[in-house]
Parts: structure tokens; C-alpha cells; sequence
């Protein structure tokens, strides 16, 4: 007999919810920033620790402004693709720019860095081809790889071994290109590029990065994980969001050879066939870029900060993954503690958000932070003393 699909649905929700795994979504009632207020909480701020708000240009004075500009001269939406009547003059204004920053020789936007990943694999490769990813890449990754007919391979995280048996595996393949996210965003590690790229020119692979997690506040004048390595020329393909650092709002891009972006242009499919980039987001993305550029004192704060909230968490005994990056993740292994260290902080004050199995694997729960650079000393303070008290709780 049928089960009907609702009541099935009903059961699968009501499973989730006694396995504490079910999410519910925070209603936030402020502006987003390190301090914002939610709808259940009222009037009282909540230190926030889980945006990636990482240069703290979410509520930007100079961004907004520029935003809010762009509304009276641009209007409000494009109502059109690109190619039909979808471009304005700003969405290559920002394209150029984009290439610029990141010392790469085009770029080409998309509704977000998803949707860059859903389209591109399938854009640039056939049957004949081969992609090999990290087996922590970032979920738009694994879909977009889906949708291509390449042969697919899969090394463990930043395991140079056995991407190096994968390019071995897919010599005979036409093309093959590695592809890693250049953060991974559940540990907070920087993929290993300097291992990629060596083996990439060894094999004659091509490489790709996803620098979602990085762009704006890693490396030198943040243009990313690349140029941290001081890889850039060795980098083919880049993708990224501007809905983290740069600005938070959305919109996602590639960056390379003028050849692979025109391609794009002709081919993939969520450029060609979804509405163009609010032009008001394409203006304050260039004053985001232009503030990140010259953001060294965001950034040392960010460090500083950062490297606060590792120390203190690790004095305490706390397990803390990654290395050295904002993101921060405290591993607490089992996903009810996880939940219940997640709680005693909030009654504290401050947000913070557990994360367990599927965003995770099974038995690896943990709290994971995203340290801002509009976080203060007195802020980071306040998160460690928070994880003192729960020790508690564990
Ligand atoms: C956040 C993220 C994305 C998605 O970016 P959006 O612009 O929000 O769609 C893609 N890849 C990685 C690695 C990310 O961290």
C-alpha cells in the first residue's frame, strides 16, 4: 500500500527532532553584525559568533551607502538574464574588478558561489574527462561534479597520496582537473596547495579552487588562499562568494583564462538561464572589494582575535580543530552536549550554533565559531569565560 508522502515526511520530522537533529531557523530582528537581536530574545543583543560576517561588512556604513545609491541610479532588479537584456554596465564594472583583485584574467558572475559550482563542471567537461575532489569539498561541489559526465575520483581531505593514485588513475582522461574548496568550512583547515599544485604539474591536471571560505581575509591583501601560497599563476580556475566577507549579501563568480569564461558564458546553465545580480549588490560588492583590499587593520584584528579565542579554548582543554583560521570549531563528539553547550551559551549571551551528523560525520558534534573582525578583545573574552562555565555540562 501507499504510505502517503506527508505522513512520511511527518515521521522523518519527528525522527529528527528526537535525535536533537532537527534545525530550527533563529528569527533575527536587527541588522546583521557581532551583535544582533533575534525575535525570541526581545530587546536583548546576542553576542553573534556564527555569521560569516568575517570582516564585519554585513552593515557596513560606506557599503550600505553605496548600496542605496545604486537603488536611485540602477533601480531595484534586472528582470532578465544576462545575454537577453540582463547586463549593466556595473555587472562588468564588478567582473573587471573581481579579475583585478585577484590577479586573474576574467571573471564572470553568478546568483551565488552554488551556483558557480552547479554549473561549471558540467560547462567544462565531458565523458572524456576527469574531475578528482577532495572528499571534504563543500556540498555545491559534490552537486555540480553530479551533474558532469566526467569520471569522478575522490581523495581524503588534503591527502596528497591518494589524489596523487587518482591522477594516476585518470591519465588516460583529456582533461582532468583537482578541484578543492581553498577553506574547509566544518575544521577550519587551508587546503594544502602547495601539495596540489605540484602534483597538478606534475600529472598535467588543471586546478581548481573554491575560495568561499578565504576571499577578503586570507592571504596577502586577502585575494585568497592562492596567493597565501603564493600560487596565483598556478591556480587556473577560482571560484567564490560575495555573500561572506565581501559583503555578505549574495552572488557567487569564476575567475580565469579568458577562454574558460567565455565559455561559461555561452554554456552554463545557472548563468544562462537565472535572473542577473541585483545591480545594487554588484556597487556595494566594489566598495567591499576596495575596503578588503585595504583592510590590513581588519585583518590583524581578525588574527588577533582569532588566535584569542583558539588559545583561550585550548587552555581550558577544549578540543579545537583547524588551523589558525576564524573558523573555529570546538569538537565536542557527541551531538547532545553539543546542543546543550550551545544552550548554556546562548542563555549567556551569545550565539553560537551546535553542528552534528549529516552536516558532519557521525559522532564528530561540535560548536563552530566564526571569529569577525568587528569582534573586540571584551568579546572574545566573554566567548572563553562562556566555555569555562560549561565545562559543566560535558
Ligand atoms: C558558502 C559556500 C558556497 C556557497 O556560496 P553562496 O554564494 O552562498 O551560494 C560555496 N562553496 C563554499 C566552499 C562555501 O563555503
Amino acid at each position: 500500500m501507499k504510505q502517503s508522502l506527508t505522513e512520511r515526511l511527518r515521521n522523518d520530522l519527528k525522527d529528527l527532532s528526537s535525535r536533537n537533529l532537527y534545525k530550527v531557523e533563529g528569527e533575527i530582528t536587527s541588522p546583521q553584525g557581532a551583535e544582533i537581536q533575534l525575535q525570541d530574545t526581545g530587546e536583548k543583543r546576542l553576542l553573534n559568533m556564527c555569521a560569516n560576517n568575517y570582516l564585519g561588512f554585513a552593515n557596513h556604513p560606506a557599503i550600505v551607502e553605496a548600496a542605496r545609491a545604486a537603488l536611485d541610479e540602477h533601480g531595484f532588479g534586472m528582470s532578465s538574464v544576462r545575454f537577453i537584456c540582463g547586463t549593466n554596465t556595473v555587472h562588468r564594472s564588478l567582473e573587471r574588478r573581481i579579475s583585478e583583485f585577484l590577479r586573474t584574467a576574467d571573471t564572470i558572475l553568478f546568483s551565488s558561489c552554488f551556483d558557480a559550482n552547479a554549473g561549471i563542471f558540467e560547462a567544462l567537461l565531458g565523458a572524456e574527462d576527469a574531475v578528482i575532489s577532495d572528499s571534504l569539498n563543500h556540498a555545491s561541489i559534490i552537486d555540480g561534479v553530479r551533474l558532469c559526465k566526467a569520471q569522478r575520483f575522490r581523495y581524503a581531505n588534503n591527502d596528497m597520496e591518494e589524489l596523487e593514485q587518482g591522477l594516476k588513475d585518470a591519465r588516460q582522461c583529456r582533461t582532468v582537473l583537482i578541484v578543492t574548496d581553498g577553506v574547509f568550512s566544518m575544521d577550519g583547515v587551508v587546503a594544502n596547495l602547495s601539495g596540489i599544485c605540484e602534483l597538478a604539474e606534475r600529472y598535467g591536471a588543471l586546478v581548481m579552487v573554491d575560495d568561499s571560505h578565504a576571499v577578503g581575509f586570507i592571504g596577502p591583501h586577502g585575494r585568497g588562499t592562492p596567493s597565501l601560497f603564493g600560487l596565483e599563476h598556478k591556480v587556473d580556475i577560482v571560484t567564490g562568494t560575495l555573500g561572506k566577507a565581501l559583503g555578505g549579501a549574495s552572488g557567487g563568480y569564476v575567475s580565469g583564462r579568458p577562454e574558460i569564461i567565455a565559455w561559461l558564458r555561452q554554456r552554463a546553465r545557472p548563468y544562462l538561464f537565472s535572473n542577473s545580480l541585483m545591480p545594487a549588490i554588484c556597487e556595494a560588492s566594489l566598495v567591499a572589494i576596495e575596503l578588503a583590499e585595504k583592510g590590513e587593520d581588519l585583518r590583524k584584528n581578525l588574527v588577533e582575535r582569532t588566535l584569542q579565542l583558539r588559545l583561550g579554548l585550548k587552555e581550558l582543554g577544549y578540543t579545537v580543530s583547524g588551523t589558525n583560521h576564524p573558523i573555529v570549531p570546538v569538537i565536542t563528539g557527541d551531538a547532545a552536549v553539543a546542543v546543550r553547550v550551545a544552550d548554556h551559551l546562548r542563555s549567556l549571551g551569545i550565539l553560537v550554533v551546535p553542528f552534528s551528523y549529516p552536516v558532519v560525520p557521525n559522532g564528530a558534534a561540535r560548536i563552530r565559531m566564526q571569529v569577525s573582525a568587528a569582534h573586540s578583545e571584551q568579546d572574545i573574552e566573554r566567548v572563553i569565560a562562556a566555555f569555562k562555565s560549561a565545562q559543566s555540562l560535558l
